[in-house]
C-alpha cells in the first residue's frame, strides 16, 4: 500500500513525543536499591540562563543526550539531570540594561531554556531540576562557606585586586584581558580589598598528584590543570639585610647560580619595603614609585616590559659569599609570586639580566656551556642553560643538573637553605561586590569579629528590595535591613558581610545536589551520593578546563577531608565539545554571525538540528555552521536523509520476505560499526554509517526483497541521536508497544558482522616487503601495528631506526627508515 504511506514531517512527531516522554515520566532515574541494573550519571555542565539557547548549548547537549540515551538502552539505569547555574554577573548585567530585577529576568530565562530544552528532546530526569539562585539550593551554598571558614580554608585578607570601575567590582585574573574587563572593555585598576578567599593552596599537591587518576580525561585538560598549579622544586635561602638585620627568605629553581647574585629585588608590596627605604634615606623616591603603581592593574604587571626601579639605599648579604649587594624594590617582581623577594642572578635569569643593563648592574656569570667561557659584555641575553659551575667557590666545575642537588645539600648542611617547594596556584578570591550572589554567612561583631550564622539561620536570604546598581561597595551595604543584625554570640549590634560569592562556589557542587535535589535537611544525601558518583561521565565546553574543574576537584577532596563521601575525584570522564563558528569566526555579536539554534528547530525539526551538529565532524573539534547551513533556507543534508530512513523503513514493515543476506551483514557490521563509535564518541562516523545501512535498505526494497531486522535495526541506533523519529519509526511504523529509547541496544552476530578481507602491502623504504590479509574496515592503527609486527618487515628494516610510517588504511603501509 505505497500509496497510503506518509511523509517524514517532524512539526507533527516531535511536540506529540515530547509531551507523551514527559507523562510516562521516561527518563526517571530509579532510586529503587532492588533496581538490578548498573547505574550511570550522565552529567552535562549546567546551563547559565543569559538568554534562549545558543549554538553552543545545542552542540554540547545534543552529545550529552546521546551519551545518556546510549548508556539507558546498553542496560543501564540512567541518572541525567538538568538545572541552571543562575547567579552572577552577566545575568546582573543583562538585567540592568533592560530595566529589570536580576530575578526576574533569569527565572524567565530558566523558563525559556527549560522550554527549548524540552523542544530539543532532550532526555533529562525533570524531577530533579535544579537552579543555584533558589533559596533552597544557596542555602546549602552558604552550609559549605561554614564548613571551609570552620576548617580554615575561608579566611579573609587585604589584598590587591583587579576592579572594574563600570561594573564596579573585583575580576579574578583571568576576566581581564590586555588589562580591561572581560565583560565591558573598561581598563582595570587596581585596588587594595579586604576580601574573603578559599584557601585551595592547601591542595595544590593533592590537585597535582591525582591527575594521574583522571585516565579518561583528555590531556589538554590536564596539562592545563598541572601549569595552572604550577609546581616548581628549588631551594629556600635566607639574605640578611645589612643595615637593619631583616632576614628575607627568597625561593629559587636554581640555586646553582647562588654565586651570580649581584643585587635583591622586593615586590611593591612586600610589607618590609617602606622600612627599609626610610633606613636607607630614599623613602621618597619609593613613595613615589608606589604611588604611581598603586592603579597599574596586577594583570598588566605581569607582562611588564618595564625596567625601573628605585634603589632602597640597604644591602643584602649573600649567605653563600658574605658579600653585599645593592637592594630595589620593582614592579617585575610580583608579591603573589614565591615570597615577593629575589636574589637578581643577571647572567642566568632573562628579566634580571634586562634589569641589570638599564640600572647598570654588574652581570656575573656562574654558569657555563661546557668548554666555552662567556663574557658578560657581551652577552645580550641570559644564559639559562644547564652548563658547568664557574666562579662559584666550592663548586667549580661541578655540572647541571646534579649541580642543583649538591648546592641543595650544601645549604642544609650550612643551615643557609633548605629543599622548597613553590605552586603557580593562589587562594581562590571568591569575594564579589555585586548584588545577584549567595550572600557570605558572616555576621562582623564589633567584640567576636568574624562569626559564623549559626546553621540553622541558614539561607542568609537576598533581599529583593535593594538598589542593585553597582556602586563601589556591594549593593547589600546600602540595605539596612540586611546589615543590621546581632552577633550570633553576645548578641551585641553587628553587621552582616555584604559581599556575595563568586559563582563558581555555586557550581563547584551541584552535581552532587543532583543525586537528593529536595533534601531539606543536608546538602545532598551520603548514600545517594554514594550510588550515583562519581559521575559516569562529564560533558561540557573547554573553557570550564581550568577554574571550574579545579575548583570542582577541590570540593571534592574538601568533603572527602570531611567524611562525608568516599571517593576524591568527582568525574571519571570528561569529553569537551568543540565551538560551533560561522565562517572561520566565533560567531559574535559584533561580526553579525550569530546562529539562533530554536528558530531553525521550528522550522527544521530538532533531530535534524541534532544530527546536523553531530554529523558535522568529530564532536571534540570546532564545526563551522556555514559548511552545515550556509542559511537558513537551505536544509543540512542530513534533513533528507531522515526523509529517505521514513521512507525506507515504512516500506520494509510491510514486507513479509526476510531480509537478503547482504542486507544482513551490513545491518550486523553496521550494529558493530555504531556500538563502537558511540563509545567513542565518534558520532559523526556512527550517522555516516547508518546512511550506509539505509542506502542497503533502500537497494533490497528496490530489489523486491524484504529489509525488517534492517529497519528495526536502523531505529534502535538512530535513537540517541535523533530521539523522535527513531520513536515514530519505532512505536508508529514498526508497531512496538514500549519507547525505543527504553529498548536494548542491538546485539550483532559475529559470524554475519565479519568483514571482507583485503590485502594490506607493506613497503620498507618503497620497496615491497610483505602482503598481509585483513579486515577491510582496519583503521590506522591496526594497519601500522601489524606491518611493523611483520617477521618480513623487521627483517628488512634490519634494527635501523624508522623514521617515519605512512599509512593509507586498508591498503598500504609505508616504513621509512633512516639510511
Ligand atoms: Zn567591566
Ligand atoms: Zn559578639
Amino acid at each position: 500500500m505505497p500509496g497510503t504511506m506518509r511523509a517524514y514531517d517532524p512539526s507533527e512527531i516531535e511536540p506529540k513525543w515530547a509531551d507523551r516522554w514527559e507523562a510516562e515520566g521516561l527518563y526517571r532515574a530509579s532510586e529503587d536499591p532492588d533496581d538490578p541494573r548498573p547505574r550511570f550519571y550522565a552529567l552535562d555542565m549546567f546551563s547559565y540562563p543569559s538568554g534562549d539557547l545558543h549554538m553552543g548549548h545545542a552542540e554540547a547537549f545534543s552529545g550529552g543526550d546521546a551519551v545518556a540515551r546510549f548508556a539507558a538502552m546498553r542496560g543501564h539505569n540512567v541518572l541525567h539531570p538538568i538545572g541552571w547555574d543562575a547567579f552572577g554577573l552577566p545575568a546582573e548585567n543583562a538585567a540592568i540594561r533592560r530595566g529589570m530585577h536580576p530575578k526576574e529576568w533569569t527565572y524567565a530565562n530558566i523558563e525559556q531554556q527549560a522550554r527549548s530544552f524540552r523542544r530539543m528532546g532532550m532526555s533529562f530526569d525533570w524531577t530533579r531540576r535544579i537552579n543555584t539562585c533558589d533559596p533552597e539550593y544557596y542555602k546549602w551554598t552558604q552550609w559549605f562557606f561554614l564548613r571551609l571558614f570552620e576548617r580554615g580554608l575561608a579566611y579573609r585578607k587585604n589584598a590587591p585586586a583587579n576592579w572594574c570601575p563600570k561594573d564596579a567590582t573585583v575580576l579574578a585574573n583571568e576576566q581581564v584581558i590586555n588589562g580591561a574587563c572581560e565583560r565591558c572593555g573598561t581598563p582595570v585598576v587596581r585596588r587594595d580589598l579586604t576580601q574573603w578567599f578559599f584557601k585551595i593552596t592547601d591542595y595544590a599537591q593533592r590537585l597535582l598528584d591525582d591527575t594521574d587518576l583522571l585516565v579518561e580525561w583528555p590531556e589538554r585538560v590536564l596539562t592545563m590543570q598541572r601549569n595552572w598549579i604550577g609546581r616548581s622544586e628549588g631551594a629556600s635561602v635566607t639574605f640578611e639585610i645589612a643595615e637593619t638585620g631583616d632576614k628575607v627568605e627568597v625561593f629559587t629553581t636554581r640555586p646553582d647560580t647562588l654565586w651570580g647574585v649581584t643585587f635583591f629585588v622586593f615586590a611593591v608590596e612586600h610589607p618590609l619595603v617602606m622600612r627599609l627605604a626610610e633606613a636607607g634615606g630614599t623613602a621618597s623616591e619609593a613613595q613615589g614609585l608606589l604611588e604611581a603603581l598603586r592603579s597599574t592593574p596586577l594583570t598588566n604587571r605581569e607582562q611588564a616590559e618595564s625596567r625601573e626601579g628605585v634603589r632602597l639605599g640597604v644591602h643584602a648579604i649573600n649567605p653563600v659569599n658574605g658579600e653585599k649587594v645593592p637592594v630595589f624594590v620593582a614592579p617585575y617582581v610580583l608579591m603573589e609570586y614565591g615570597t615577593g623577594a629575589v636574589m637578581g642572578v643577571p647572567a642566568h635569569d632573562q628579566r634580571d639580566f634586562e634589569f641589570a643593563r638599564h640600572q647598570g648592574l654588574p652581570i656575573r656569570v656562574v654558569v657555563q656551556p661546557e668548554g666555552e667561557a662567556r663574557d658578560p659584555e657581551s652577552m645580550s641575553g641570559a644564559y639559562d642553560h644547564e652548563g658547568v659551575m664557574v666562579n662559584s667557590g666550592p663548586f667549580d666545575g661541578v655540572r647541571s643538573p646534579e649541580s642543583i642537588s649538591k648546592v641543595i645539600e650544601w645549604l642544609e648542611e650550612q643551615g643557609k637553605g633548605r629543599q622548597a617547594v613553590t605552586y603557580r596556584l593562589r587562594d581562590w578570591l571568591i569575594s564579589r561586590q555585586r548584588y545577584w550572589g549567595a550572600p557570605i554567612p558572616i555576621v562582623h561583631c564589633p567584640e567576636h569579629g568574624e562569626v559564623a550564622v549559626p546553621d540553622e539561620q541558614l539561607p542568609v536570604l537576598l533581599p529583593d528590595d535593594v538598589d542593585f546598581r553597582p556602586g563601589g561597595e556591594s549593593p547589600l551595604a546600602r540595605h539596612e535591613g540586611f546589615v543590621d543584625t546581632v552577633c550570633p554570640i553576645c548578641e551585641a549590634p553587628a553587621r552582616r558581610d555584604t559581599d556575595t560569592m563568586d559563582t563558581f562556589v555555586d557550581s563547584s557542587w551541584y552535581y552532587f545536589r543532583y543525586c537528593s535535589p529536595r533534601d531539606e535537611t543536608e546538602p545532598f544525601d551520603p548514600e545517594a551520593v554514594e550510588r550515583w558518583m562519581p559521575a559516569d561521565q562529564y560533558v561540557g565546553g573547554v573553557e570550564h578546563a581550568i577554574l571550574h574543574l579545579l575548583y570542582s576537584r577541590f570540593f571534592t577532596k574538601v568533603l572527602y577531608d570531611m567524611g562525608l563521601i568516599g571517593f576524591t575525584e568527582p568525574m571519571l570522564r570528561l569529553m569537551n565539545q568543540g565551538q560551533v563558528i560561522f565562517g572561520g569566526a566565533s560567531m559574535s555579536k559584533s561580526k553579525g554571525n550569530i546562529v539562533e539554534p530554536m528558530p531553525l528547530v521550528e522550522r527544521w525539526g530538532a533531530d535534524t538540528m541534532r544530527l546536523a551538529i553531530l554529523f558535522a565532524g568529530p564532536f571534540e573539534d570546532d564545526i563551522d555552521w556555514k559548511t552545515i547551513a550556509p542559511d537558513a533556507d537551505r536544509r543540512p543534508g542530513v534533513t533528507s536523509w531522515l526523509g529517505r530512513v521514513y521512507a525506507a523503513v515504512s516500506e520494509a514493515a510491510q514486507r513479509e520476505a526476510a531480509d537478503p543476506d547482504t542486507l544482513r551483514r551490513v545491518t550486523h557490521r553496521t550494529i558493530r560499526g555504531v556500538t563502537g563509535d558511540m563509545q567513542r564518541f565518534r558520532f559523526n562516523v556512527a550517522i555516516s554509517k547508518m546512511q550506509v545501512l539505509t542506502n542497503e535498505m533502500r537497494a533490497a526494497l528496490e530489489a523486491g526483497g524484504g529489509a525488517r531486522e534492517a529497519a528495526t535495526t536502523l531505529a534502535l541506533l538512530l535513537a540517541p541521536l535523533a530521539p523522535f523519529i527513531a520513536e515514530e519509526l519505532w512505536r508508529e511504523v514498526l508497531g512496538n508497544e514500549a519507547s525505543v529509547h527504553t529498548s536494548s541496544w542491538p546485539a550483532f552476530d559475529e559470524e554475519l558482522a565479519r568483514e571482507e578481507r583485503v590485502t594490506l602491502v607493506v613497503q620498507v623504504d618503497g620497496k615491497v616487503r610483505d602482503r598481509l590479509e585483513v579486515e577491510a574496515d582496519a583503521g590506522e592503527d591496526d594497519c601500522r601495528d601489524l606491518a611493523l609486527a611483520s617477521e618480513k618487515v623487521k627483517r628488512s628494516i634490519d634494527g635501523r631506526e624508522v623514521r617515519q610510517v605512512i599509512v593509507r588504511p586498508p591498503r598500504l603501509v609505508n616504513v621509512v627508515t633512516a639510511r
